[in-house]
């Protein structure tokens, strides 16, 4: 009796004989350089086409561009296309150019510098040039705080620090101790634990690449050659930024057409060999809507893939909104998975433009976001982020307004923020029943 291995290996066996005579019986009329140059062609022409097929970019996307590239080459309408943009470029420049009646732009150095006064002066006409009235609170999602007396202690404690630099944290200690207690006091707000840390960048956009860039390296030294974003549809631009920096490529997920939320089945079945992160919203800029935090952090765990939150915008509004008395659902490092996080202290921070920070869960997350040239000619030199010198006096002043607000300033201003907002949600309802009831 033959054992049923034994069987198997007999079929394989007799397979492999065939296989060997077809091919034989192929290349029976061939001479030995023709063999030797066809496998040269195939293994070459095998190389271009994996090469062609998996870039960053994906094939539609290239096809896409290469269509239009060609379409306008084409004489006449090339040129039609061509006309069409230069009017609709016209028209951009004739709105963004608010210069008034005898204005011009100043297009040399002053040969004698302007005295203060002069200057002073000076600055006012470039003041008239705006027409909003932003600073009575008329403008949403460019200015979040206007509030005179607070511009007064940024000025001031801005001009204490006007020279500093934390690239030097021997010549400017005190800026680097308000970092330190930037990122602190937000690790705190956030929820992590005592491995949990970060750093302050210059805005939402470096915080969501530094993120990006840890992870990509991450990803490299886990031999992943290409490295994948996954991320809703909705997320915020400068994550097709950082795909477009870091050589990553981002794939967008759709949303639940209902609640405007990720598709968390979607997310799952797009996660790959090649996956690098995860990524949601909390919320996210389009629709103002937070993703399934929890339900994407199952995912993250389960197969063990970084997971950036993206709170850049509303980050500073959701860690009061407890405190404030409207409930949510967790989205900060106590949801088991979340290993990053982006909040903007120049949004609902209401620290001056110039700052954010990104936290991570753990320090191993964080050095793959630094930077070292060993051997440089100049010393050795290392950065945390994508600046090299940085502005000291932003810092302080995104720490000064921290702690110039305090918890319960920002409590209040939460409150009124989502009251607001909920008024407003209540009155567009009334108006939306109220016209249609008109047209029934
Ligand atoms: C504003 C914003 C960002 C980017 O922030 P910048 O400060 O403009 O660079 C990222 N994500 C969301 C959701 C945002 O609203």
């Amino acid at each position: 009796m033959q054992s049923a291995l034994e069987v198997y290996k007999e079929m394989v066996l007799l397979y492999i004989e065939e296989a060997r005579s077809f091919v034989n019986s192929q290349c029976a009329g061939l001479e030995p350089w023709q063999i030797i140059a066809t496998t040269l062609l195939s293994t070459l022409g095998a190389v271009w086409l994996k090469g062609f097929l998996f870039q960053p970019e994906s094939l539609t996307s290239r096809v896409k561009k290469q269509f239009f590239k060609i379409i306008r080459k084409i004489p006449f309408i090339g040129a039609t296309i061509q006309n069409q943009l230069n009017k609709a470029l016209d028209d951009m420049s004739v709105s963004l150019c608010t210069l008034k009646e005898g204005m011009s732009y100043t297009k040399l150095l002053p040969v004698q510098g302007l005295t203060h006064k002069q200057l002073l002066d000076k600055i006012r006409e470039y003041e008239t040039l705006s027409e909003v009235d932003w600073a009575k609170g008329k403008v949403s999602g460019a200015v979040y705080w206007g509030d005179e007396k607070l511009t007064d202690l940024l000025v001031k404690v801005y001009g204490e620090f006007a020279w500093s630099n934390p690239l030097h944290p021997d010549l400017f200690p005190g800026v680097r101790k308000m970092e330190a207690e930037v990122v602190r006091m937000a690790c705190a707000l956030f929820n992590g634990g005592p491995d949990s840390c970060g750093t302050v960048t210059s805005g939402g956009t470096e915080s969501i690449l530094m993120a990006c860039k840890a992870y990509r390296d991450m990803a490299h030294e886990r031999g992943i050659k290409h490295p994948e974003i996954i991320a809703p549809v909705s997320v915020h631009a400068a994550f097709d930024k950082a795909a477009h920096y870091f050589g990553m490529k981002l794939i967008h997920i759709p949303l639940d057409k209902k609640t405007m939320k990720v598709d968390v089945k979607a997310m799952r079945r797009a996660i790959s060999r090649n996956t690098a992160m995860l990524v949601c919203s909390a919320p996210q800029f389009p629709h103002g809507i937070i993703d399934p935090i929890v339900e994407v952090a199952k995912l993250a765990v389960k197969y063990n893939i970084p997971f950036h939150v993206d709170a850049c915008l509303g980050g500073f509004l959701i860690v009061f909104m407890e405190k404030a008395g409207f409930k949510l659902d967790p989205f900060d490092f106590r949801v088991k998975g979340v290993t990053s996080i982006s909040a903007d202290t120049h949004k609902y921070g209401y620290a001056p433009k110039g700052s954010s920070v990104v936290l991570y869960s753990d320090k191993k997350f964080r050095h793959y976001q630094y930077f070292v040239a060993p051997d440089w000619q100049g010393g050795i030199y290392a950065s945390p982020s994508m600046a090299g010198s940085r502005p000291g006096g932003i810092i302080a002043a995104c720490w000064a307004t921290m702690m110039h607000m305090g918890e319960k300033g920002y409590v209040e201003a939460t409150k009124k923020v989502i009251e607001t907002a909920r008024k407003i949600k209540a009155g567009s309802v009334l108006i939306f029943l109220y016209n249609n009831i008109i047209l029934i």
